[in-house]
């Protein structure tokens, strides 16, 4: 990307551009190129497909060459952009908050299954991070209603973004926080999560890519399980009778996820899900 005067069209520029990915170690050179590409160009990326041709007009060049430097430096690629699709909705995401992960998708995707029976039903979201998880339960059940908690303001502040962006404001409230501490007293039918579950020596072994987003919301202490002890052990002063709990868990953390319930005798094992992947991502508790 660095000859004088050379025309570079999208064809070109993204041959170039999956190669020097490749070359810097990204895992879908390729993808990113073309995901960044047709960000800046704002077009759908088949679009790309099928104007190859089409040179790039200076301004182009130079929004898309700061883009690839960041890429290259191994900043997420919705870092860049701005944006995640989770659950077929768009979210704004920063450094502030996680990127939401398909393998979320699942939690929510239990959730929804599991309050489609109950009126109205109240949703309790811990550390809601972007709001990917709360906002999309609100967005497919019109009557549920829901609090975000999070201990980051900064995250809170995105996690506003979307859920006015996708229309669920109204039925959503925010709160700065740890954990219960905001919603002492309330009850809910579901508590929903994705709390930090990496154990902290293994934060320095992931991905660069991960290592850019928020220590706050990966490092889960010792062994990764910090947070889960916390959620479970006062679920039950939050929930309704017959309501839930469901966590996104790491892997090989669901069954000690589970067995932290046994001491709880208010609390009883609904089911482990696994991803798409197959690893057990998904760990249900209920209230008796
Ligand atoms: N899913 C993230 C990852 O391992 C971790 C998120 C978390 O700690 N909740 O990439």
């Amino acid at each position: 990307m660095s000859k004088e005067n050379e025309v570079w069209t999208i064809g070109s520029i993204l041959k170039w551009t999956g190669q020097y990915f490749g070359e810097k170690g990204v895992e879908n050179p390729r993808l990113d190129a073309e995901v960044l590409l047709s960000h800046i160009l704002h077009k759908e990326r088949i679009q790309l497909y099928v104007h190859f041709d089409q040179p790039l007009q200076q301004h182009e060049l130079m929004a898309f060459r700061e883009a690839v430097k960041k890429r290259a430096a191994r900043l997420p690629v919705a870092y860049i952009t701005g944006h995640k699709e989770f659950m077929g909705l768009d979210f704004c995401v920063t450094p502030a908050v996680l990127i939401p992960r398909p393998d979320t998708e699942v939690l929510v995707e239990a959730a929804l299954k599991r309050l489609k029976d109950t009126d109205q039903p109240e949703i309790l979201d811990i550390g809601t991070g972007s709001g990917a998880i709360v906002v999309s339960v609100l967005a497919n059940i019109i009557t549920a209603r829901g609090t975000a908690v999070d201990i980051s303001e900064k995250a809170l502040a995105i996690a506003k973004v979307n859920a006015e962006k996708n229309n669920v404001a109204e039925r959503l409230q925010f709160y700065q926080g740890d954990i219960y501490q905001p919603v002492q007293g309330r009850i809910y039918d579901a508590i929903l999560s994705n709390p930090p579950y990496i154990p902290n020596e293994d934060i320095s072994t992931l991905a660069p890519e991960v290592r850019q987003e928020p220590a706050l919301a990966l490092a889960g202490g010792q062994d990764g399980l910090d947070f889960y002890r916390r959620i479970i052990n006062d679920a039950s002063k939050y929930l309704k009778p017959g309501g839930f709990i469901a966590l996104e868990v790491g892997i090989h953390q669901a069954r000690p996820v589970a067995s932290l319930a046994e001491s709880i005798s208010e609390l009883s094992f609904d089911s482990i899900i696994s991803d798409y992947g197959g690893i057990e991502r998904v760990v249900i508790l209920k209230r008796k």
